[in-house]
């Protein structure tokens, strides 16, 4: 079967229901066609059960102990998410640990620790001499009392802590102990060095930083049956660490962890410059192609959709591109927000699910809707059109060869042909971003004589391919058309 992912949450989630909804929705996702559930970071945030997890205040506490104002994460308790586990893979799913280990929140108690002030905009820029301070690095956790661990994180363990502003502008504190005056190896060059993302930046240069993080990842795994991994923040992080990190845990349990990163940047530039330092052991969030979606949908017919995947990873490594439309960070309010325009995303998710390169992940609003409050505003994410179709054709219909007319800057189309064996399956998708359009095409000897019929409902005539197996698929203005052959309709019921 195909992988597909689904990611189970958005991050406006309401609070306390999320560990339930997963055990209740396993056997849909499964019929979805869904390979791998990713699951939101599912331990202790700095902000308790308000805190989506990205904050990670106690990576032990998974809504056992009584800390941050909470004993439950804001998605329930550490029994609610073993439930929600074990219905994923009673139904033979994948369950993907949202793995954060940049940074932590929420520190116990200040310790004063030698600090220089960087310029936020070139954070190799020391502006200030060496100066003592009360900064948060102690972390302790007294509700969790040493329960499964009893390392204490002190400044040790950081590499910089917190912002702070000066005279002139913006700047963080770089922590200054035995692992060095200078940030950690990241890749890229944003701000001079993007090691340091937000709150307490974690050192990995310390080695028992690193045994510490082994020993939990190997916890979390055994303990709760995590079968695939999503890096967070890897831009943040020297790859040196993520490749021994991974070793160890790819040795302990003997297999090869199924892993994405999520390196934020749509120049494939420094995509690739990740995939191949990292060697193989990690595939990467398509976050050039997501621009590129972005930017179709923005622009309408002004944008030539035959260019739709110049520049993406998908393009350039298939086999490493986890391609998606949207996520917790790009939705609307969000500090990334890139919120693929509303008329584009059947258009976006038939360009991610419905191609043979890349692995698909769905967006939880995309097909379950998501309304929510910020600031007083009412945000309203309805369901994508026609979604639960694509599933089914990805699920049931996605056999044999794909072939692109990407030839028209308005109108672009591609059909997967079927097999001998399986006549029935293959589908034809036709894409506008202007007017109404057409595409002739060549299915080939195969579909000679066929009748396709379009399941997002925009024709009622069903299209003919004559004895050569060439017809003319129609497509209405800025919308989709999906054509599957005649007998084959059962397959998205
Ligand atoms: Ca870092």
């Amino acid at each position: 079967m195909r992988k597909t992912i689904f990611q189970f949450f958005h991050w406006y989630t309401p609070k306390s229901i999320l560990w339930k909804q997963v055990a209740e929705q396993a056997s849909h996702l499964q019929w979805l066609g869904i390979s791998d559930v990713w699951l939101p970071p599912p331990y202790k945030s700095s902000a308790g059960s308000d805190g989506v997890g990205y904050d990670v205040y106690d990576l032990f506490d998974l809504g056992e102990f009584d800390q941050k104002g909470s004993v439950k994460t804001k998605y329930g308790t550490k029994n609610q998410f073993i439930n929600a586990v074990k219905a994923l893979h009673k139904n033979n799913m994948s369950v993907m640990g949202d793995i954060v280990l940049n940074h932590k929140n929420g520190a116990d108690e200040t310790e004063k620790v030698l600090v220089k002030k960087v310029d936020y905009e070139d954070r190799n820029k020391v502006i200030s001499e060496p100066f003592e301070k009360d900064v948060n690095t102690k972390f302790y956790f007294p509700g969790r009392n040493k329960k499964y661990s009893e390392f204490v994180w002190d400044y040790h363990a950081f590499s910089g802590v917190d912002e702070c502003t000066d005279e002139n502008g913006r700047c963080i504190f770089k922590i200054l102990n035995e692992h060095g005056d200078l940030w950690d190896e990241v890749i890229g060059d944003e701000f001079g060095n993007y090691d340091y993302l937000l709150g307490a930046d974690i050192e990995f240069r310390n080695p028992n930083v690193v045994e510490e993080l082994k020993y939990w990842g190997k916890w979390f795994i055994e303990t709760f049956g995590i079968d695939s991994l999503r890096l967070d923040a890897v831009k943040h992080i020297s790859p040196r660490f993520y490749k021994e990190w991974l070793d160890y845990l790819n040795e302990n349990f003997q297999k090869k962890f199924f892993t994405i990163a999520e390196y934020w940047s749509s120049d494939i530039k420094f995509l690739i410059e990740y995939l191949d330092v990292m060697e193989d052991r990690a595939q990467l969030f398509d976050v050039a192609l997501h621009h590129n979606l972005f930017d179709a949908s923005q622009r309408g017919k002004d944008y030539n959709l035959s260019d739709i995947f110049n520049n993406t990873l998908v393009q350039a490594r298939s086999q490493s591109a986890i391609t998606f439309v949207d996520n917790h960070d790009t939705q609307p309010t969000q500090a990334l927000e890139s919120f693929v325009d509303y008329w584009f995303k059947p258009h976006a998710n038939a360009l991610t699910l419905l191609r043979q390169e890349g692995i698909p992940c769905v967006f939880y609003p995309s097909y379950y809707g998501a309304s929510y409050n910020v600031n007083g505003n009412d945000i309203e994410l309805s369901p994508v059109p026609n979604l639960y179709k694509m599933l089914m054709i990805r699920k049931n219909l996605f056999e044999g060869e794909q072939c692109d007319y990407f030839d028209h800057p308005n109108v672009i189309s591609w059909f997967v042909s079927g097999t001998e064996d399986n006549r029935n399956a293959g589908f034809v998708v036709v894409l506008s971003n202007g007017d109404d359009g057409f595409k002739e095409m060549n299915l080939g000897g195969l579909n000679a004589n066929r009748k396709f019929v379009d399941v997002t409902e925009s024709f009622a005539d069903a299209v003919v391919t004559n004895n050569d197996g060439i017809a003319i698929f129609p497509v209405k203005s800025r919308n989709i058309s999906l054509w599957i052959k005649g007998e084959a309709l059962d397959a998205v019921k």
